[in-house]
């Protein structure tokens, strides 16, 4: 089979490897029908992952249908139609079972295109398959479906929930890229007054406008705080949802946010940020980090195919499956491209 080699810090290639089979009883191989590029992966290709070793897979987004299971699987028959968690879960370790599949300690968490082969090829192996896939419903297409694999719940569980959004709050988002419009799209499940969306770049704030923003702010040529301050008689938004992963974004979600109100971190940060206690002591702050665990999931699938969520306008740029060289670039530079997420499909599927 085919699939995305990395081969070092800013090396890749779609090349012949071994085809993916069945190790342990509980996996199953999924014939990948689509699949999509994440910002990681190019943390990954910068190099700033150590531990993605040259000759891994990339990937750890997508959907597909399954060709093989082992012995141990109960829940998913050959052809099933499944998405493939960004997480995977041995659904018997202390932290699974509180269904925070991100800290899995049985050999789950965030494993695929990481610690094991991934989705960017033809096929994939998927440990503890029972839990670490779900089904799609009919009428759900791929495209759909694939931005439930990691940037939906992730933006929702570690932005919208952490950040315990409440029907009436002024929630301000900070960085407008997929997983910032992710939370936008998804705190609208809890009729906030205002969605408020702070970027650099005009078409990022564009695209915050049609994924339900209220207002926009380029913050580099005006302040958000006096916006916040307007909207909330000076006391600052009840929720502020940090999606970059920088110390100056953080500090501008913990500036921007009331007394008493949350701080819901989801960026990965690369370098230290600085928490101003000696300003922030006395305001009754609740702030959260956290890797996603994908327990919403079936949550975000039902409201996906009941059509209370409409993940379509995230796809941006298509590509077929072995033409990952154009789509890298496209999402590289999406600054340039206007890329959310791309996405490359079986020429078959
Ligand atoms: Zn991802
Ligand atoms: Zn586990």
């Amino acid at each position: 089979m085919k699939a995305l080699v990395y081969h070092g810090a800013g090396e890749k290639a779609w090349e012949d490897v071994p085809d993916a089979a069945i190790h342990d009883r509980t996996d199953a191989v999924v014939r990948v029908d689509a699949v999509t590029i994440c910002g990681t992966d190019l943390h990954i290709l910068g190099g700033d992952v150590p531990e993605v070793t040259p000759g891994r897979i990339l990937g750890h987004e997508a959907v597909g249908t399954v060709t093989a299971i082992g012995s141990g699987v109960c829940t998913l028959a050959v052809g099933d139609r499944v998405l493939i968690s960004c997480i995977t879960s041995c659904g018997r370790c202390r932290y699974c079972r509180e269904a925070r599949y991100g800290q899995c300690l049985g050999g789950g968490g965030w494993i695929l295109g990481h610690l094991i082969d991934g989705t960017q090829a033809e096929y994939v192996r998927v440990p503890f398959a029972d839990n670490s896939t779900h089904p799609i419903p009919n009428g759900v297409t791929d495209e759909q479906m694939i931005v439930l694999a990691d940037i939906l719940p992730t933006s929702y569980e570690v932005g919208v929930l952490n950040g315990a959004v409440r029907p009436g709050d002024v929630v301000a988002v900070v960085g407008a890229g997929p997983i910032g419009l992710a939370a936008i799209l998804t705190a609208q499940l809890f009729s906030p007054s205002r969605i408020v969306a702070i970027d650099l770049a005009d078409s990022r704030l564009e695209a915050a406008r049609k994924f339900g923003a209220d207002i926009v702010v380029n913050n580099s040529r005006d302040d958000p705080a006096a916006v916040i301050a307007e909207l909330t008689s000076g006391l600052g938004a009840d929720v502020t949802i940090e999606a970059v992963g920088t110390p100056q974004t953080f500090d501008m979600a913990v500036r921007l946010v009331r007394p008493g109100g949350h701080v819901a971190n989801i960026g990965v940060h690369g370098a230290p940020a600085t928490l101003h206690l000696e300003d922030i002591w006395s305001k009754n702050l609740t702030i959260t980090t956290g890797l996603v665990d994908t327990y919403s999931t079936p949550t975000l699938i039902g409201l996906v195919a009941s059509h209370q969520l409409d993940t379509s306008p995230m796809i941006t740029h298509r590509f077929a499956l072995g033409d990952f060289e154009a789509a890298y670039d496209t999402f590289a530079r999406a600054a340039h491209t206007g890329a959310l997420k791309v996405l490359l499909t079986r020429s078959d599927s």
